[in-house]
Protein backbone atom coordinates (compact mmCIF):
# COMPACT_ATOMS: atom_id res chain seq x y z
CA UNK A 1 0.00 0.00 0.00
CA UNK A 2 2.94 2.24 -0.30
CA UNK A 3 1.70 3.40 -3.73
CA UNK A 4 -1.66 5.84 -4.24
CA UNK A 5 -3.69 3.82 -6.41
CA UNK A 6 -4.11 4.73 -10.28
CA UNK A 7 -7.14 6.68 -11.02
CA UNK A 8 -8.39 4.21 -13.60
CA UNK A 9 -7.77 0.95 -11.24
CA UNK A 10 -9.78 2.44 -8.85
CA UNK A 11 -12.89 3.17 -10.95
CA UNK A 12 -12.42 -0.73 -12.02
CA UNK A 13 -12.96 -1.74 -8.89
CA UNK A 14 -16.44 -0.31 -8.16
CA UNK A 15 -17.94 -0.19 -11.48
CA UNK A 16 -20.13 -2.47 -12.67
CA UNK A 17 -18.49 -4.54 -15.80
CA UNK A 18 -19.81 -2.59 -19.26
CA UNK A 19 -23.39 -3.75 -20.17
CA UNK A 20 -24.08 -5.57 -17.18
CA UNK A 21 -26.73 -2.82 -15.61
CA UNK A 22 -29.94 -4.35 -16.89
CA UNK A 23 -33.00 -2.83 -14.82
CA UNK A 24 -34.36 -5.86 -12.49
CA UNK A 25 -38.06 -6.78 -14.31
CA UNK A 26 -39.38 -9.07 -11.83
CA UNK A 27 -37.83 -9.40 -8.36
CA UNK A 28 -39.98 -12.42 -7.90
CA UNK A 29 -37.76 -14.12 -11.02
CA UNK A 30 -34.47 -13.04 -8.65
CA UNK A 31 -32.55 -16.27 -7.77
CA UNK A 32 -30.43 -16.54 -4.65
CA UNK A 33 -27.35 -18.37 -5.04
CA UNK A 34 -25.26 -19.28 -2.58
CA UNK A 35 -21.37 -18.35 -2.89
CA UNK A 36 -19.86 -21.31 -1.28
CA UNK A 37 -15.88 -21.94 -0.81
CA UNK A 38 -14.36 -24.57 -3.20
CA UNK A 39 -14.44 -27.26 -1.10
CA UNK A 40 -17.77 -27.61 -1.05
CA UNK A 41 -18.26 -27.51 -4.72
CA UNK A 42 -15.56 -29.49 -6.26
CA UNK A 43 -14.63 -33.54 -5.91
CA UNK A 44 -12.63 -34.68 -2.78
CA UNK A 45 -8.95 -35.03 -3.79
CA UNK A 46 -7.54 -38.55 -3.85
CA UNK A 47 -4.65 -39.71 -2.43
CA UNK A 48 -2.66 -43.13 -3.31
CA UNK A 49 -2.13 -45.41 -0.85
CA UNK A 50 -0.98 -49.16 -0.08
CA UNK A 51 -3.47 -51.68 0.74
CA UNK A 52 -3.29 -55.71 1.42
CA UNK A 53 -5.62 -58.34 0.82
CA UNK A 54 -6.94 -60.16 4.08
CA UNK A 55 -8.10 -63.84 2.76
CA UNK A 56 -10.10 -64.54 6.55
CA UNK A 57 -12.61 -61.79 7.58
CA UNK A 58 -11.78 -63.15 11.77
CA UNK A 59 -8.37 -62.34 11.03
CA UNK A 60 -9.43 -58.45 10.92
CA UNK A 61 -10.08 -58.36 14.72
CA UNK A 62 -5.86 -58.74 15.41
CA UNK A 63 -4.95 -57.46 12.04
CA UNK A 64 -6.98 -53.68 12.47
CA UNK A 65 -5.22 -53.44 16.03
CA UNK A 66 -1.76 -54.00 15.24
CA UNK A 67 -1.77 -51.83 12.17
CA UNK A 68 -3.15 -48.94 14.24
CA UNK A 69 -0.47 -49.43 15.95
CA UNK A 70 2.34 -49.66 13.69
CA UNK A 71 1.27 -47.94 10.93
CA UNK A 72 -1.17 -45.50 12.38
CA UNK A 73 -3.86 -43.52 9.59
CA UNK A 74 -3.21 -40.11 11.25
CA UNK A 75 -4.12 -38.12 8.04
CA UNK A 76 -7.08 -40.43 6.93
CA UNK A 77 -8.96 -40.41 10.22
CA UNK A 78 -12.00 -39.91 8.38
CA UNK A 79 -11.48 -43.39 6.23
CA UNK A 80 -12.22 -46.79 7.28
CA UNK A 81 -9.37 -49.26 7.21
CA UNK A 82 -11.34 -52.12 5.78
CA UNK A 83 -12.77 -51.55 2.65
CA UNK A 84 -16.07 -53.87 1.95
CA UNK A 85 -14.18 -56.65 -0.35
CA UNK A 86 -12.01 -56.89 3.02
CA UNK A 87 -8.73 -55.11 1.51
CA UNK A 88 -7.09 -53.27 4.52
CA UNK A 89 -5.49 -50.12 4.12
CA UNK A 90 -1.79 -50.62 5.24
CA UNK A 91 -0.43 -46.63 4.69
CA UNK A 92 -0.43 -44.40 2.00
CA UNK A 93 2.01 -44.63 -0.69
CA UNK A 94 4.31 -41.48 0.21
CA UNK A 95 3.97 -42.40 3.49
CA UNK A 96 5.54 -45.95 3.34
CA UNK A 97 7.75 -44.87 0.62
CA UNK A 98 9.70 -42.82 3.00
CA UNK A 99 9.19 -44.78 6.17
CA UNK A 100 10.85 -47.92 3.96
CA UNK A 101 13.22 -46.01 1.81
CA UNK A 102 16.37 -47.19 3.44
CA UNK A 103 16.02 -50.90 1.69
CA UNK A 104 17.76 -52.76 -0.89
CA UNK A 105 17.27 -51.24 -4.65
CA UNK A 106 16.21 -54.34 -5.88
CA UNK A 107 13.63 -54.98 -3.46
CA UNK A 108 10.01 -54.46 -3.56
CA UNK A 109 7.96 -52.50 -1.22
CA UNK A 110 6.20 -55.47 -0.39
CA UNK A 111 9.17 -57.18 0.15
CA UNK A 112 10.79 -54.46 2.56
CA UNK A 113 6.97 -53.97 4.13
CA UNK A 114 6.88 -57.75 5.26
CA UNK A 115 10.37 -57.37 6.71
CA UNK A 116 9.52 -53.95 8.52
CA UNK A 117 6.00 -55.66 9.52
CA UNK A 118 7.93 -58.94 11.00
CA UNK A 119 10.29 -56.41 12.80
CA UNK A 120 7.84 -54.74 14.94
CA UNK A 121 6.76 -58.24 16.37
CA UNK A 122 3.06 -57.61 16.78
CA UNK A 123 1.99 -59.57 13.75
CA UNK A 124 1.93 -63.95 13.00
CA UNK A 125 4.01 -64.47 9.49
CA UNK A 126 1.36 -65.84 7.90
CA UNK A 127 -0.99 -63.14 8.40
CA UNK A 128 1.46 -61.04 7.21
CA UNK A 129 2.68 -62.62 4.35
CA UNK A 130 -0.57 -62.92 3.23
CA UNK A 131 -1.09 -59.40 3.82
CA UNK A 132 1.44 -58.23 1.49
CA UNK A 133 1.10 -61.03 -1.18
CA UNK A 134 -2.21 -59.16 -2.52
CA UNK A 135 -0.67 -55.75 -2.00
CA UNK A 136 -1.82 -53.17 -4.60
CA UNK A 137 -2.03 -49.14 -4.99
CA UNK A 138 -5.95 -47.97 -5.60
CA UNK A 139 -6.76 -44.38 -4.74
CA UNK A 140 -8.74 -42.88 -1.89
CA UNK A 141 -10.32 -39.57 -0.98
CA UNK A 142 -7.45 -37.33 0.65
CA UNK A 143 -10.23 -35.62 2.80
CA UNK A 144 -13.29 -35.93 4.85
CA UNK A 145 -16.72 -35.39 2.01
CA UNK A 146 -18.34 -32.21 3.54
CA UNK A 147 -21.32 -32.47 1.54
CA UNK A 148 -24.24 -35.79 0.81
CA UNK A 149 -23.08 -35.49 -3.35
CA UNK A 150 -19.11 -36.20 -2.62
CA UNK A 151 -19.94 -38.74 0.13
CA UNK A 152 -21.84 -40.61 -2.75
CA UNK A 153 -19.44 -40.13 -4.47
CA UNK A 154 -16.08 -41.14 -2.66
CA UNK A 155 -17.90 -43.47 -0.25
CA UNK A 156 -18.65 -45.45 -2.97
CA UNK A 157 -14.74 -45.86 -3.52
CA UNK A 158 -14.07 -46.11 -0.05
CA UNK A 159 -16.18 -45.94 3.16
CA UNK A 160 -15.41 -42.69 4.89
CA UNK A 161 -17.03 -41.27 7.50
CA UNK A 162 -19.26 -38.31 7.25
CA UNK A 163 -21.41 -35.71 8.77
CA UNK A 164 -24.29 -34.63 7.37
CA UNK A 165 -24.69 -30.61 8.04
CA UNK A 166 -28.11 -29.25 6.76
CA UNK A 167 -27.45 -25.89 7.08
CA UNK A 168 -24.58 -26.18 4.44
CA UNK A 169 -26.60 -29.22 2.56
CA UNK A 170 -29.35 -25.97 2.18
CA UNK A 171 -26.30 -23.33 1.20
CA UNK A 172 -25.36 -26.27 -1.61
CA UNK A 173 -28.74 -26.38 -3.04
CA UNK A 174 -29.77 -22.89 -2.87
CA UNK A 175 -32.73 -23.78 -0.74
CA UNK A 176 -31.52 -21.82 2.56
CA UNK A 177 -34.10 -19.68 2.16
CA UNK A 178 -37.45 -19.89 2.38
CA UNK A 179 -40.07 -18.26 0.05
CA UNK A 180 -41.23 -15.64 2.42
CA UNK A 181 -37.13 -14.98 3.07
CA UNK A 182 -36.17 -15.41 -0.53
CA UNK A 183 -38.83 -12.87 -1.14
CA UNK A 184 -37.62 -10.10 1.57
CA UNK A 185 -33.96 -10.62 0.10
CA UNK A 186 -35.17 -10.31 -3.25
CA UNK A 187 -37.26 -6.86 -2.31
CA UNK A 188 -34.09 -5.43 -0.86
CA UNK A 189 -31.90 -5.80 -4.12
CA UNK A 190 -34.50 -4.19 -5.99
CA UNK A 191 -34.69 -1.36 -3.56
CA UNK A 192 -30.36 -1.05 -4.05
CA UNK A 193 -30.74 -1.27 -7.86
CA UNK A 194 -33.52 1.28 -8.12
CA UNK A 195 -31.67 3.45 -5.87
CA UNK A 196 -28.56 2.82 -8.25
CA UNK A 197 -30.76 3.61 -11.19
CA UNK A 198 -31.32 7.14 -9.23
CA UNK A 199 -27.90 8.01 -8.21
CA UNK A 200 -26.69 6.97 -12.26
CA UNK A 201 -25.68 3.55 -12.13
CA UNK A 202 -23.46 4.06 -8.84
CA UNK A 203 -23.26 1.32 -6.71
CA UNK A 204 -25.15 1.40 -3.41
CA UNK A 205 -25.27 -0.63 -0.65
CA UNK A 206 -28.09 -1.17 2.00
CA UNK A 207 -27.23 -2.14 5.62
CA UNK A 208 -30.46 -4.32 7.50
CA UNK A 209 -30.92 -5.51 10.60
CA UNK A 210 -32.80 -8.94 9.63
CA UNK A 211 -34.06 -9.21 13.25
CA UNK A 212 -36.34 -6.14 12.83
CA UNK A 213 -37.91 -7.16 9.89
CA UNK A 214 -34.77 -5.62 7.58
CA UNK A 215 -35.18 -2.81 9.11
CA UNK A 216 -32.47 -0.58 6.99
CA UNK A 217 -30.03 0.51 9.42
CA UNK A 218 -27.76 2.57 6.77
CA UNK A 219 -27.40 2.91 2.98
CA UNK A 220 -24.04 3.76 1.42
CA UNK A 221 -23.23 5.09 -2.43
CA UNK A 222 -20.30 4.49 -3.68
CA UNK A 223 -17.98 7.86 -4.70
CA UNK A 224 -14.63 6.37 -5.67
CA UNK A 225 -14.88 9.04 -8.25
CA UNK A 226 -14.35 11.71 -5.30
CA UNK A 227 -11.99 9.61 -3.53
CA UNK A 228 -9.80 6.49 -4.10
CA UNK A 229 -11.57 4.76 -0.95
CA UNK A 230 -14.91 5.77 -1.35
CA UNK A 231 -15.85 2.08 -2.72
CA UNK A 232 -19.63 1.54 -1.69
CA UNK A 233 -19.59 -1.00 1.37
CA UNK A 234 -16.65 1.42 3.02
CA UNK A 235 -18.97 4.08 2.57
CA UNK A 236 -21.75 2.29 3.94
CA UNK A 237 -19.65 0.53 7.09
CA UNK A 238 -18.58 3.55 7.81
CA UNK A 239 -23.00 5.25 7.67
CA UNK A 240 -23.80 2.37 10.21
CA UNK A 241 -20.74 3.72 12.38
CA UNK A 242 -22.41 7.08 11.94
CA UNK A 243 -25.56 5.58 13.05
CA UNK A 244 -23.29 3.86 16.26
CA UNK A 245 -22.24 7.63 17.04
CA UNK A 246 -18.98 6.76 14.97
CA UNK A 247 -17.87 7.50 11.57
CA UNK A 248 -15.19 9.46 9.81
CA UNK A 249 -16.34 10.10 6.28
CA UNK A 250 -20.14 10.74 6.63
CA UNK A 251 -20.76 13.45 9.46
CA UNK A 252 -24.41 14.68 8.47
CA UNK A 253 -26.19 17.80 9.75
CA UNK A 254 -28.86 17.17 12.29
CA UNK A 255 -31.84 16.54 10.32
CA UNK A 256 -35.04 18.41 10.41
CA UNK A 257 -36.54 16.04 13.29
CA UNK A 258 -34.11 17.52 15.53
CA UNK A 259 -30.75 15.16 15.34
CA UNK A 260 -30.37 11.65 14.18
CA UNK A 261 -32.08 9.72 17.28
CA UNK A 262 -35.93 9.92 16.59
CA UNK A 263 -38.72 9.43 18.83
CA UNK A 264 -39.42 5.74 17.65
CA UNK A 265 -36.24 5.11 19.18
CA UNK A 266 -34.31 4.37 16.31
CA UNK A 267 -30.84 6.39 14.85
CA UNK A 268 -31.08 7.78 11.58
CA UNK A 269 -27.79 8.89 10.72
CA UNK A 270 -26.60 6.25 8.82
CA UNK A 271 -29.35 7.33 6.19
CA UNK A 272 -29.12 10.43 4.24
CA UNK A 273 -32.60 11.84 4.57
CA UNK A 274 -32.58 12.49 0.72
CA UNK A 275 -32.56 8.75 0.46
CA UNK A 276 -35.13 8.27 3.19
CA UNK A 277 -37.25 10.85 1.16
CA UNK A 278 -37.12 8.91 -1.80
CA UNK A 279 -37.76 5.72 -0.83
CA UNK A 280 -40.67 6.38 1.31
CA UNK A 281 -41.46 8.28 -2.23
CA UNK A 282 -41.21 5.19 -4.07
CA UNK A 283 -42.35 2.50 -1.59
CA UNK A 284 -44.55 3.78 0.41
CA UNK A 285 -43.83 2.20 3.94
CA UNK A 286 -42.82 -0.88 2.64
CA UNK A 287 -39.49 -0.58 4.07
CA UNK A 288 -38.80 0.55 7.53
CA UNK A 289 -35.43 2.66 8.88
CA UNK A 290 -33.11 3.50 11.66
CA UNK A 291 -30.59 1.35 13.45
CA UNK A 292 -31.40 0.01 17.14
CA UNK A 293 -28.88 3.16 19.08
CA UNK A 294 -25.86 2.15 20.70
CA UNK A 295 -25.90 0.93 24.62
CA UNK A 296 -23.83 -0.04 27.16
CA UNK A 297 -24.58 -3.27 28.27
CA UNK A 298 -27.89 -4.98 29.30
CA UNK A 299 -30.92 -5.69 27.22
CA UNK A 300 -33.19 -3.02 25.74
CA UNK A 301 -36.90 -3.67 25.10
CA UNK A 302 -36.39 -4.64 21.73
CA UNK A 303 -34.15 -7.89 23.08
CA UNK A 304 -36.53 -8.76 25.50
CA UNK A 305 -38.95 -9.03 22.44
CA UNK A 306 -36.56 -11.70 20.83
CA UNK A 307 -36.20 -13.94 23.80
CA UNK A 308 -34.71 -17.30 23.53
CA UNK A 309 -32.46 -15.53 20.94
CA UNK A 310 -28.46 -15.21 22.31
CA UNK A 311 -27.29 -13.48 19.58
CA UNK A 312 -24.44 -10.67 20.16
CA UNK A 313 -26.44 -7.96 18.99
CA UNK A 314 -29.31 -8.32 21.59
CA UNK A 315 -26.62 -9.03 24.44
CA UNK A 316 -24.48 -5.77 23.72
CA UNK A 317 -26.52 -3.78 21.21
CA UNK A 318 -24.79 -3.15 17.97
CA UNK A 319 -21.17 -3.28 17.01
CA UNK A 320 -20.14 -2.51 13.91
CA UNK A 321 -21.86 -4.79 11.81
CA UNK A 322 -22.26 -7.54 13.68
CA UNK A 323 -25.66 -9.42 13.26
CA UNK A 324 -26.25 -7.06 9.81
CA UNK A 325 -27.01 -8.06 6.39
CA UNK A 326 -25.32 -6.16 3.62
CA UNK A 327 -26.96 -5.33 -0.14
CA UNK A 328 -24.63 -4.19 -2.70
CA UNK A 329 -25.77 -3.60 -6.36
CA UNK A 330 -21.85 -4.69 -7.26
CA UNK A 331 -19.63 -7.40 -6.04
CA UNK A 332 -17.01 -5.76 -3.33
CA UNK A 333 -13.18 -5.56 -3.79
CA UNK A 334 -10.88 -7.08 -1.66
CA UNK A 335 -10.61 -3.86 -0.17
CA UNK A 336 -14.24 -3.93 0.70
CA UNK A 337 -14.92 -7.80 1.21
CA UNK A 338 -12.04 -6.83 3.55
CA UNK A 339 -13.54 -3.80 5.26
CA UNK A 340 -17.00 -5.90 5.58
CA UNK A 341 -14.96 -8.80 7.68
CA UNK A 342 -13.55 -6.29 10.03
CA UNK A 343 -17.07 -5.17 10.41
CA UNK A 344 -18.56 -8.62 11.37
CA UNK A 345 -21.07 -8.32 8.69
CA UNK A 346 -23.32 -11.49 9.13
CA UNK A 347 -24.27 -12.15 5.20
CA UNK A 348 -23.51 -10.04 2.24
CA UNK A 349 -26.01 -10.21 -0.91
CA UNK A 350 -25.04 -8.69 -4.35
CA UNK A 351 -26.02 -8.59 -7.82
CA UNK A 352 -23.68 -7.38 -10.43
CA UNK A 353 -20.59 -9.15 -10.52
CA UNK A 354 -17.36 -7.70 -10.93
CA UNK A 355 -15.47 -10.00 -12.89
CA UNK A 356 -11.70 -8.27 -12.69
CA UNK A 357 -11.72 -7.59 -8.85
CA UNK A 358 -14.58 -9.28 -7.64
CA UNK A 359 -13.78 -10.54 -3.90
CA UNK A 360 -16.98 -13.05 -3.21
CA UNK A 361 -16.66 -15.38 -5.59
CA UNK A 362 -14.86 -13.69 -9.21
CA UNK A 363 -11.63 -13.24 -8.29
CA UNK A 364 -11.01 -14.71 -5.16
CA UNK A 365 -13.80 -15.91 -2.46
CA UNK A 366 -12.67 -13.55 0.58
CA UNK A 367 -15.18 -14.63 2.66
CA UNK A 368 -14.25 -18.63 2.81
CA UNK A 369 -10.67 -17.99 4.08
CA UNK A 370 -10.46 -20.13 7.03
CA UNK A 371 -7.51 -18.11 8.51
CA UNK A 372 -9.35 -14.84 9.10
CA UNK A 373 -10.65 -14.42 12.23
CA UNK A 374 -14.72 -13.81 10.89
CA UNK A 375 -16.29 -15.23 8.18
CA UNK A 376 -19.30 -13.90 6.89
CA UNK A 377 -21.47 -15.88 4.24
CA UNK A 378 -22.18 -14.27 0.45
CA UNK A 379 -24.73 -14.55 -2.40
CA UNK A 380 -25.83 -13.42 -5.44
CA UNK A 381 -29.21 -12.48 -6.03
CA UNK A 382 -29.57 -12.71 -9.77
ZN1 LIG B 1 -14.17 -1.84 -3.22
Amino acid sequence: MSEAPEVKRVKLSDDAEPGVREELKDPEKLRIESILADEYTKQIAMIEVCVGSVADSKHLSKLVPALAKILPLTSLQHLKRVNRDGTIILAPVEELNRKLGDGAENETTAVLLQAYLRSEGLLDKSLIDGLCAGMKIVSVPATQPLLRWQYDLVNSVWPCKFHPNRHNEALYTNTLFDKHEAHQHRQIMELCLWLGKQEKGRPIGVCVNPRLGSRIAAIGVGRSEQHPVWHCPMVLIDMVAVSQSGGIWNRLPSTSTGGPLREDGFHYGGIEPRYERLVREQYGELFSFGAEPIRNGGTTALARDESGDSDNLIKYGPYLCTGYDVYLTHEPCIMCAMALTHSRVRRVFYHHLNAHVGALGSLVKLHTIKELNHRYEAFRIL
